[in-house]
């Protein structure tokens, strides 16, 4: 099913020591969802990665007792968790609140990251990614994966600040042929609601994977269940490593850190 699995040979990780990559994301959990694996690769190896998370993910439905804490500060505290067992060297917050799916009223809220001016918003991430001197930065494809609307508002969101500042733009994205026959992933029910089709890319449009190890993946594992609130044991028993082990990426601009993590190969 995965050409990446039949290669006959796997260059070993460079340093990347004294470099580094800009991760932004829409939610908390998508960090580790989507980039788990990658981000832990890349800390190993040396890079410093700068996680950006846009919104607090205030209207994920909580599956545990919050305990007097409200959804966003409950899913702020389970970020800070996950992005430290990826090994991310810091976490920024943008501040902007979920904003939930097409049509809810949610989306209308003054703070609701697709009301934000994305132009002006990319500009404090480009500024960022100058601080911070990343070579790139990672976002989602244009249709934010699966369609909702603060993944599509990342998309651009990445894709300015990586023009804006000249850096190459990876878009993370989800192997579709790849998921048909593997084990159920979380968004094969976060995709219902949004009243589309299907999520990802094909095979064939997706230029850099990556393929987990046993012990990234068990990081992974780890990082995806500190989002207690969203996601539980049980929706991640199915075909796990089936599953999760992949990462996918498109690619606007040169190669970069991406493609020197061993087997984050170009496919096509
Ligand atoms: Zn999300």
């Amino acid at each position: 099913m995965s050409v990446l699995l039949e290669l006959p040979s796997r260059p070993a990780p460079q340093d990347l020591t004294g470099r580094t990559v800009l991760v932004v994301h829409a939610h908390p959990d998508d960090e580790a969802i989507f980039t788990g694996a990658t981000i832990r690769r890349l800390a190993d190896h040396g890079a410093r990665v700068v996680l950006v998370t846009a919104t607090g993910g205030e209207l994920g439905e909580p599956k545990v007792p919050l305990q007097g804490r409200t959804v966003g500060q409950l899913r702020t505290e389970e970020l800070e968790r996950a992005a430290e067992l990826l090994g991310v060297s810091r976490l920024v917050l943008l501040g902007r609140r979920d904003s939930g799916l097409p049509g809810w009223e949610s989306g209308r809220h003054p703070r609701a990251l697709v009301r934000a001016d994305l132009q002006a918003l990319a500009g404090t991430v480009a500024r960022l990614v100058e601080t911070e001197q990343a070579e790139a930065v990672i976002g989602y494809d244009a249709d934010g994966i699966y369609g909702h609307p603060d993944h599509v508002a990342v998309h651009l969101l990445a894709r300015y600040a990586a023009e804006l500042t000249g850096r190459t733009s990876y878009e993370a994205t989800v192997d579709r042929e790849h998921l048909h026959f593997a084990g159920a992933h979380v968004l094969d029910d976060a995709v219902k609601p949004i009243a589309r089709p299907t999520y990802g890319r094909v095979t064939a449009e997706i230029p850099v994977a990556l393929a987990a190890t046993p012990a990234e993946l068990e990081v992974k594992r780890q990082a995806l269940l500190a989002h207690a609130s969203q996601i539980t044991p049980e929706m991640l028993s199915d075909r796990f490593a089936e599953t999760y082990e992949l990462e996918w990426y498109l690619r606007h601009g040169p190669a970069a850190a991406l493609e020197e993590l061993g087997n984050a190969h170009a496919l096509v």
